[in-house]
């Protein structure tokens, strides 16, 4: 899959681990997935476009290296991409911030959008659009179509655990954006639940069940 990026590294694992475990309360749960959140924006950001500026050290005047151009919008699709949309601020505070609500429609059993809003200047932006879980990957399929729509040009997709299904539908739909996981699990279940998975995200950040 040469567009999906597995981010391996010992400490996304070991946390990882933490998140799946059904024993780790809510507010564990929410920190150590900011934690994980921050660890994953530092490596979906390695090819950021760079440019120099001169500056003035106390000792010497020096071309120093500054991020080019508009830079990122972090696009959460809610409600869970919220749990790691505050890991990805810490890394990058001056990020803009867009949001997508979207629910599955009874009739259609197609996403449907309930809430938007982005940055007016969106479409000058590369956008990290964020939810925890990649399941059936439909919804993931239906935002980057809107951001499309809204004129972005550049998108990358983070999640924390991707179902192969969903990896496959995001790709197929959106082959230009490049896919980023904590890891990608065995498959979806009957209920659309990735297995083994970590339940509901949602729930598990809000402690809603
Ligand atoms: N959404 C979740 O929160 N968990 C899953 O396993 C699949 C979709």
């Amino acid at each position: 899959m040469p567009n999906v990026t597995v981010l391996d590294h010992p400490l996304l694992r070991h946390k990882l681990a933490l998140l799946r475990d059904k024993t780790t309360t809510t507010a564990v749960f929410r920190q150590v997935a900011r934690e994980i959140s921050l660890l994953m924006a530092y490596e979906v950001t390695r090819d950021l476009p760079l440019e120099t500026k001169q500056i003035e050290t106390p000792l010497e005047t020096m071309q120093a290296e500054h991020l080019a151009g508009k830079k990122l919008c972090i696009v959460s699709i809610l409600r869970a991409g919220n749990g790691i949309l505050e890991g990805m601020l810490d890394l990058i505070p001056s990020a803009r911030v867009g949001h997508i609500g979207l629910y599955r429609d009874h009739a259609t059993l197609r996403p449907a959008e309930y809430y938007l809003k982005l940055p007016n200047d969106i479409d000058e932006r590369l956008v990290i659009l964020v939810d925890p879980m990649l399941a059936t990957g439909n919804s993931a399929v239906a935002a980057a179509t809107r951001l499309k729509q809204a004129g972005v040009k550049a998108i990358k997709f983070v999640c924390l655990l991707a179902a192969p299904e969903g990896v496959a539908t995001l790709t197929a739909a959106h082959p230009d954006i490049q896919v980023f996981a904590a890891a990608i699990d065995r498959a979806l279940d009957c209920n659309g639940y990735i297995r083994p998975g970590l339940g509901d995200a949602g729930d598990r950040f809000y402690g809603t069940r």
